[in-house]
């Protein structure tokens, strides 16, 4: 039965394939810009390097200084760079670290990003901006900060390692599966989901077992992609909150955190998402898809409980007040000492 939903569909312009990198030129002139400040991690200053030099003498500087949660102070020297610089637009080469700087500078002067994501995190599809300042990351949506163009180029994705691949991967899938049940989830939207989360889960294991097999980078990016535009559609609930206070209060790994804490909320909330669930099952041929993902993490080796993350067990009171701080939409109802249970189970990594 389909319920009555909302729909509001972002402007989003995709360029997808293997060798879709030398498209961008192309995606520059026709958004008429001549003076590109290129933005990247410091690992992908090759890349970035490769960009600025197709791009010639419409790249005016190149800044390899993004890092995770976007410190203020990076996007503050972003920001002034491309004052100075009297850059036009932006390109963010990276995974989401790289694309949050340039939703910075989007944010403060109003220039147009264009994308060119390498790993599965999705923030190329969102209209969410992040920044962090003295240990606490603030998050908001700005129409402005969602990027005009984005280039995946599954090639770009193949020096991610094995370990970032599957975790970066499940920190998609969680963007479907909490799409699945978010209190603004729609039909289209719901179809992203299932086949994002899908596709995901049948290319990492090919993706573990040879990094370069193209087939298989292709559909884990065509999956990102799809996650993405969910998360960007939806309001996300329980797990990215519980992911939220713990990379942002403990520094934990996004991406590995994404993935230990996923089965532990998809379980608990799967009582109540029966619709979520009967879409999960189907696309991932099971009948219990938290069992699933947790059997999946397993055998690609991903890391299986917050304890192994670095966490300590007297943090877990910590976190589970600042989940219950404030209000947001879960499809089951949340108190304390259920959070506290979950990041215990999550913490000893043992699936209840
Ligand atoms: P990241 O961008 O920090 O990258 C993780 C590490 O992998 C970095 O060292 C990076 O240099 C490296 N890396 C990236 N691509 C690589 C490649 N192809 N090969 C080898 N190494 C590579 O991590 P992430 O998981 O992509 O993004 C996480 C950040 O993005 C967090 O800060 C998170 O909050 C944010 N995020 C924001 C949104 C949003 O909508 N605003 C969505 C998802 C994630």
């Amino acid at each position: 039965m389909i319920d009555g939903f909302t729909y509001s569909a972002l402007p989003m312009r995709v360029v997808f394939g293997a060798g879709s990198l030398a498209e961008l030129p192309a995606e520059v002139s026709a958004l008429g810009l001549s003076r590109v400040l290129v933005l990247c991690g410091p690992r992908q200053e090759d890349t970035a390097k490769q960009i600025a030099s197709s791009l010639g003498d419409r790249a005016v500087g190149i800044l390899p200084e993004a890092t995770m949660h976007v410190p203020a102070a990076t996007a503050a020297r972003a920001v002034a760079l491309a004052t100075s610089l009297g850059a036009d637009g932006c390109v963010a080469v990276g995974g989401g670290s790289s694309i949050g700087l340039g939703k910075a500078v989007a944010k403060e002067l109003g220039l147009p990003v264009v994308a060119v994501p390498t790993t599965y995190a999705g923030s190329e599809m969102t209209p969410v901006w992040g920044l962090t300042s003295d240990g606490v990351k603030r998050t908001g949506r700005d129409p402005r900060v969602l990027p005009v163009s984005v280039v995946y180029d599954p090639a770009l994705t193949v020096s991610m390692p094995a370990s970032l691949s599957v975790t970066s991967g499940f920190n998609a899938i969680a963007h479907a599966v909490e799409g699945l049940y978010a209190p603004d989830a729609s039909p289209i939207v719901s179809l992203m989901a299932a086949e994002g989360a899908r596709s995901l889960v049948s290319a990492l294991p090919g993706v573990v077992a040879d990094g370069s097999d193209m087939t298989a980078r292709t559909a884990a990016s065509y999956g990102a992609w799809l996650c993405g535009a969910v998360l960007g559609a939806t309001t996300m609930s329980l797990h990215h909150k519980l992911c939220h206070a713990l990379g942002g209060t403990l520094g934990l790994p996004h991406a590995e955190t994404h993935t230990v804490v996923l089965p532990h909320v998809l379980a608990f909330n799967a009582p109540f998402a029966p619709a979520a669930v009967t879409a999960l099952s189907r696309a991932f041929d099971t009948s219990d898809p938290a069992r699933y993902l947790w059997d999946l993490a397993d055998s690609l080796n991903a890391p299986g409980s917050l304890c192994e993350l670095g966490m300590s067990f007297a943090d877990i009171g910590e976190i589970a007040d600042a989940v219950v701080a404030t209000p947001y939409a879960n499809p089951r109802p949340v108190t304390r000492d259920i959070v506290a249970s979950l990041l215990r189970a999550a913490w000893e990594g043992a699936l209840t």
